[in-house]
């Protein structure tokens, strides 16, 4: 490619921008809102079902202590911890469930992927921030409590590219 056509090239796609609505929100008054419910994965078809990686949940009613989200996690950023519950379920003999350190995890998702028993999703929850670092670590009673998230921008994609509505 020559360097004219090279400028026109560049100069063409730059042209093709001047009119797209910039994609920026007035956050946090503005919150991005995620399509989906967050990311899932189905074991028994082996598919992972497209959503945002944010904040997991935890099913306590299908968790059996397996330890396999915590081994997954092993090798990525050792965020999953794997202590007592108070409460007993007929499915879980150790009463072990995973706990979640989100100063440690990188939202991955192998976890969710290694869950043998749809114990494990993320929701679309990205407001983690805390002051300390212990606030950043979520018990098992914690994760199984549904996010309340406030979501209005929806994203918009087309052939000009992605902007919220
Ligand atoms: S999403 Fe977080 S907790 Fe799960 S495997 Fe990845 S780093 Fe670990
Ligand atoms: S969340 Fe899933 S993978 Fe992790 S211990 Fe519970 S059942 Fe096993």
């Amino acid at each position: 490619m020559g360097t004219a056509t090279g400028i026109i090239r560049a100069l063409n796609s730059g042209i093709k921008h001047i009119a797209v609505k910039r994609f920026t929100l007035r956050y946090p008054e503005q919150k991005l809102k995620f399509v989906g419910d967050g990311y899932q994965y189905d074991p028994t078809s082996g598919v992972g079902i497209a959503g945002y990686k944010g904040r997991h949940i935890l099913f306590h009613d299908k968790c059996t202590g397996c330890n396999l989200c915590s081994i997954a996690c092993e090798g990525i950023a050792e965020a999953i911890a794997m202590p007592k519950v108070q409460n007993t379920w007929k499915q879980n003999k150790k009463s072990i469930m995973p706990q979640i350190d989100y100063g440690k995890c990188v939202f991955c998702g192998l976890c969710v992927d290694a869950c043998p028993f749809y114990a494990l999703y993320m929701t679309n929850d990205y407001e983690l921030s805390s002051f300390t670092k212990e606030g950043l670590i979520y018990t098992p009673e914690q994760l199984a409590v549904k996010p309340q998230v406030q979501q209005d921008s929806e994203i918009i994609i087309d052939k000009r590219g992605a902007r919220h509505g």
